[in-house]
């Protein structure tokens, strides 16, 4: 990409964003090849451009072998975050990584690795699932771990087609679920959490705030823009061919390009389920994963979904329960007086089956709510005692605790009536809430 091409890129982004969060990925090919002056160019039209506070992120993968001293501190003096590719240990990594001499480029990456971590750079480690290391998972993980002590892990499960067949480093649906099994139960070893796995991170994410951050488990495709060398832009890595093209950042404004009708037919291409998800019980948490693994499948005659479908619910079917309690323990903690009591009335109410209760779903119903239902009748919403103590809905041992038993009532018609939308993907966190309550009460915590 020629400096030219990185400035009308970089102007065109701004004035779109508008002083809004921007982020900016490089990749390749290998995005160093650009050259040092490159991305001192990049930095430096990126401080010109960037509003006073405007959140900008800056990220690079990189093959690592030509990371120094200077371009680390590049990295670190702007805050780059850097994914660099290493697929194991030497044996595992130069199966497939071999530089122009033909030797594995092992050495060097590790080489790399350690001048970001002298310069203290924010760096993460991109493994991908080929078919030598795909048996290897328990290795893989233990290695990246404890031999290189990354503790922020992304695996890319590899297939490619070519000529109507896998190429050779591609893996089946069956490495790729046994892969993630073993990987799952390494990574639960450490204790939920405690090391960064793009893909489970995103399934928490997703149960905890409907934002997986990972475009596959996302209800509609990325809204990104992938700009090529020359300015040509397509809508995603995986659709950069012919017949995709948006446009050209030179003859057109990013608001454009986003509204290409190729871009809006992809986004609306992941959302069109096919026959397999309609009835699966993970789909409101991979909307039928990626188009591309779809089309992949039917190109090997496998049916309609996506390919690595097999491995998905494997994995989800392990990790939803143990993440749902999770972000149980979160959202409670995280919750005010207030919303607790609605997650327990909620939780009563006991509907589940589709997208999710999160909090700033809530918090956006409460001041809704208050705008909808008459004040007195919001005001009992703000009386947690009435919907913690279910119990004066049914026993009404005095007259004064009648009028308590009626406003309960109230407060709980209130609550069914505005809280429709409201469900639970499963039954691990209401379940959780009201086990929670219980003890609650029991201690009287309540009321104290
Ligand atoms: S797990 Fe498989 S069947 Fe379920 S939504 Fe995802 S791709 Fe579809
Ligand atoms: S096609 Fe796949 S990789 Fe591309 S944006 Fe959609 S889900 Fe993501």
């Amino acid at each position: 990409m020629s400096l030219e091409t990185l400035e009308v890129m970089l102007r065109r982004q701004f004035e779109a964003a508008d002083g809004r969060p921007l982020s900016f990925i490089f990749q390749g090919g290998e995005p160093l090849l650009a050259g040092f002056g490159f991305f001192a160019r990049l930095v430096e039209l990126v401080e010109e451009l960037r509003s006073p506070s405007q959140p900008i992120s800056l990220s690079v993968q990189t093959n690592g072998i030509l990371i120094d001293d200077q371009w680390a501190r590049l990295f670190a003096d702007h805050n780059f975050l850097v994914g660099v590719s290493l697929d194991g240990s030497a044996a595992l990594h130069n199966a497939y990584r071999v530089d122009l001499g033909g030797g594995g480029t092992h050495q060097r990456v590790l080489a790399g690795i350690q001048t970001l971590k002298t310069h203290r750079v924010a760096y993460n480690l991109l493994t991908v699932v080929q078919a030598v290391n795909v048996t290897h998972a328990a290795e893989v993980y233990r290695y990246l771990k404890d031999e290189i002590g990354a503790t922020y892990l992304q695996f890319i499960p590899c297939v490619e087609v070519r000529d109507g067949k896998p190429i050779p480093a591609s893996i089946t649906p069956q490495q790729y679920t046994h892969f993630l099994e073993e990987l799952f139960e390494q990574w639960m070893k450490e204790g939920y959490g405690k090391i960064s796995i793009r893909l489970f991170d995103s399934i928490t994410n997703a149960l905890y705030n409907d934002q997986p951050g990972s475009c596959i488990l996302e209800k509609a495709c990325a809204k990104a823009l992938v700009v090529e060398y020359n300015g040509d832009v397509y809508p995603c890595d995986f659709y950069v061919a012919e017949g995709e093209l948006l446009g050209n950042f030179h003859t057109h404004t990013s608001a454009e390009l986003m509204a290409a009708p190729v871009r809006l037919r992809l986004e609306t291409e992941k959302g069109q389920l096919p026959e397999p998800c309609h009835t699966c019980r993970h789909q409101q948490l991979c909307y039928g994963g990626c188009p591309k693994y779809r089309h992949i499948n039917g190109i090997l005659g496998r049916g309609e979904a996506d390919y690595f479908c097999p491995a998905f619910l494997a994995l989800f079917d392990r990790l939803v329960p143990i993440a749902s309690e999770f972000v149980a323990r979160v959202l409670w903690n995280e919750a005010s007086p207030l919303e607790r009591t609605l997650l327990f009335g909620l939780a009563q109410l006991g509907k589940n089956g589709a997208s999710g209760v999160t909090l700033s779903g809530l918090r956006r119903w409460l001041s809704e709510s208050g705008e909808r239902n008459s004040s007195s009748e919001t005001e009992l919403l703000f009386r947690p005692e009435l919907l913690f103590r279910p119990e004066l809905l049914f026993r009404i041992p005095s007259a004064d605790q009648c009028q308590e038993a009626l406003n309960a009532l109230v407060a709980r018609r209130v609550l069914t009536r505005s809280a429709q939308r409201f469900t639970f993907r499963n039954r691990v966190l209401p379940e959780w809430i009201e086990r929670t309550v219980e003890e609650m009460l029991g201690n009287q915590a309540l009321h104290t």
